[in-house]
């Protein structure tokens, strides 16, 4: 759920959203979302991994003591992209954040051979930031959520090359709307403006038929 969808699911119902992310095969491995620094935190029964580039890439979980003597998992690739954040102080813990399925975000190489990977949620979050003033409103939100089908738009990214990637999206938007688009992707996906000047971004926006594989957004 984008942070954009968040607030207006949150003012609609009056609840307060708390994300939490688990894995039904794995035993105590579930993470909260932290009131204090927002990201997700992992219980002390797992041990947390990282395999990709710095701070980012797939989440690997090992089961610890005393789960681990029911059913041991050790080095678990979980298929799911994850981030890791900064230390939070209040649970003097690492907190995390989830980026998307593996196999969902495809990922282009910078400079120095890091991957960014570029997932659907990081794709919303920026469709959200450029306000295309086709979202629905709080008075058909129920509706639009019955139908899951929040906006008439979809998207689909799409890998080119090593270093390159293009994301679709159905219908139309200025060309200083596709210029933020990218800088915005960029910025989401923590990476620096000229820091992937080997890998380029596009936004195109297309008719709906033209999209083989989309995303609801
Ligand atoms: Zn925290």
């Amino acid at each position: 759920m984008t942070s954009s969808w968040r607030k207006r699911v949150s003012d609609y119902s009056g609840a307060q959203l708390r994300i939490t992310y688990g894995l039904s095969e794995f035993c105590e491995g579930n993470a909260w979302e932290c009131p204090a620094c927002g990201f997700l935190h992992f219980p002390p029964t797992v041990y947390v991994e990282i395999d990709g580039f710095g701070t980012t890439g797939e989440l690997i979980l090992s089961s610890l003591f005393p789960f681990s003597q029911v059913q041991l998992f050790l080095r678990y690739r979980t298929g799911d992209i994850f981030r890791r954040r900064d230390k939070c102080l209040m649970y003097d813990d690492w907190g995390y954040s989830f980026l998307g399925r593996k196999d969902f975000c495809p990922s282009v190489v910078g400079e120095a051979g890091e991957p960014a990977w570029i997932s659907p949620l990081s794709v919303a979050e920026v469709l959200d930031t450029l306000d295309l003033g086709d979202h629905a409103d709080h008075r058909d939100l129920h509706l639009k959520v019955q139908a899951r089908n929040l906006t008439n738009r979809v998207f689909e990214i799409s890998k080119l090359s090593e270093s390159d990637a293009i994301v679709k999206v159905s219908g139309s938007a200025t060309e200083e709307q596709r210029s933020l688009a990218k800088d915005e992707l960029l910025r989401n996906l923590g990476v620096a403006a000229g820091a992937l000047p080997r890998a380029d971004l596009h936004f195109d926006f297309v008719r709906r038929d033209e999209i083989a594989n989309p995303f609801l957004y």
